[in-house]
């Protein structure tokens, strides 16, 4: 793998060097969904591949996704992790090469590429070719462009839109096309884009009759004046939109930023945009967080509109401030233990967004069982207790070192005097004695 993407940056620099006048523009938009782009036109139903023919020249399709005729039937996909309305290749593989018959040679004006997903998935790579002749004699294919839309330091999903032209307003006459497809990563097998559409714009074709977006309920919030956006996405669920707009949204706008300011570390910025799902189909789950995606399960949720719901969704926040899944880039970075990042977000969750509910407290039955590392609430209630009884900066410390990839046991006894189990022994002795909440909480 490593040595085809070598050879694919070799490929570009010649390629720009020969073909000066061909124009890649490719724009990302992760926070939509209706294929609606600056520079790149959003995608037609009756261009040229509309009626061409689709063939897999190498390569293999992923079991889940949906056949080659995704590409060109003039329909985008419903949701950003839709397998079944995109175009993708097998989890694990290289990639491989789709060709484009147009049936007849035509002075080809556009070829533009859409691709759509939460992660890996949404970024684009691969190498155009266009031919005249069939397939089967690939000294005839020549390249006309690279395309490689990976974002730099950024969380890759999204909507990709990729135009190629050329400054002679034709990239040339041809009947075949192939894409040369790669993956946009390999250090998991699902790094195979989610291709949805692939136009092929003809020099006097008709003009362009706009795709349909599917319709979708989506509500752009935005806090701090735009610094922070969020995408609260119901399409699944339309009956939670009115919740999402008067309970939700004023949650994001207020919380986000006080989470961000929270955990802030050096030379860390937390993601701007966000964007929340609520999935139809994610039964017995609650909530999830991938990267600046939130995945909160609607038939859960809709059970917990009065009660737990919100709060779920403020730890899924503090997951994507904590942004603890970098650490997997970082070279000789410690892994963030579980109970860590679990433990920082049921802290702010219980005690600092909803101290009033007191869903940490633990009961009598469990308190001499209770473990600091047993994670979630139990975790949040033993930093609470550190923060209180010791150091009351000890979440913001641990969230700073853990966040960049050096979690160390000796930080508790740096910030306390005390190892991390000498801590949990105490405040397990501390549970045993009656807390003042069991006389009456006066709240707060
Ligand atoms: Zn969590």
């Amino acid at each position: 793998m490593i040595q085809r993407l070598r050879l694919s940056v070799a490929a570009l620099l010649w390629a720009s060097a020969a073909f000066a006048a061909v124009q890649v523009v490719n724009e990302r938009n992760d926070l939509t969904t209706d294929f609606r782009f600056k520079l790149v036109p959003a995608p037609a139903r009756n261009d040229a591949a509309a009626q061409a023919v689709f063939t897999l020249i190498a390569g293999q399709k992923d079991a889940n996704s949906g056949g080659l005729d995704t590409l060109h039937d003039g329909q985008l996909p419903r949701t950003e992790d839709a397998p079944r309305e995109n175009f993708f290749f097998a989890a694990g593989t290289a990639g491989g090469q789709v060709q484009i018959d147009l049936g007849r040679v035509l002075a080809i004006k556009q070829v533009n590429t859409y691709s759509w997903h939460n992660g890996d998935r949404g970024p684009q790579v691969y190498t155009l070719y266009a031919s005249n002749t069939q397939a089967a004699a690939p000294d005839h294919w020549k390249q006309i462009a690279h395309v490689d839309t990976r974002p730099k330091g950024d969380e890759p999903g999204g909507q990709y839109g990729v135009s190629i032209s050329d400054s002679t307003g034709s990239l040339g006459p041809y009947r075949y096309l192939l894409l040369d497809i790669a993956p946009t990563e390999t250090n998991d097998p699902f790094g195979n884009t989610f291709f949805s559409e692939i136009d092929v714009l003809a020099h006097n074709g008709p003009a362009p009759d706009a795709v349909a977006t599917p319709p979708a309920r989506a509500e752009m919030v935005e806090a701090e004046g735009g610094t922070f956006r969020f995408l609260i996405d119901t399409t699944e669920a339309p009956d939670l939109t009115d919740w999402a707009h008067t309970e939700l949204a004023p949650v994001l706008r207020e919380w986000y930023p006080r989470i961000v300011k929270l955990l802030p570390g050096e030379g860390y910025e937390a993601p701007r945009n966000v964007r929340i799902f609520f999935g139809a189909d994610m039964t017995g789950l609650v909530a999830g967080t991938s990267g600046t995606r939130v995945y909160c399960a609607a038939p859960w949720c809709r059970q917990n509109l009065k009660g737990e719901a919100k709060g779920a969704i403020v730890h899924e926040l503090v997951h994507v401030v904590q942004q603890y899944g970098r650490t997997r880039r970082k070279p000789n970075a410690t892994p963030p233990p579980g109970w860590v990042t679990e433990g920082i977000a049921d802290y702010i969750r219980w005690f600092i967004f909803e101290p009033q509910t007191h869903g940490a407290e633990i009961g009598a039955r469990d308190r001499a069982r209770v473990r600091y590392d047993a994670s979630y609430r139990i975790t949040a209630n033993f930093l609470n207790w550190v923060a209180t009884t010791y150091d009351p900066l000890i979440v913001k410390h641990l969230n700073a070192v853990t966040r960049a990839g050096r979690y160390d046991e000796a930080l508790w006894q740096q910030r306390t005097g005390h190892t991390v189990q000498e801590l949990g022994d105490e405040w397990k002795a501390a549970l045993a004695k009656p807390p003042r909440s069991d006389q009456g909480h006066a709240g707060g």
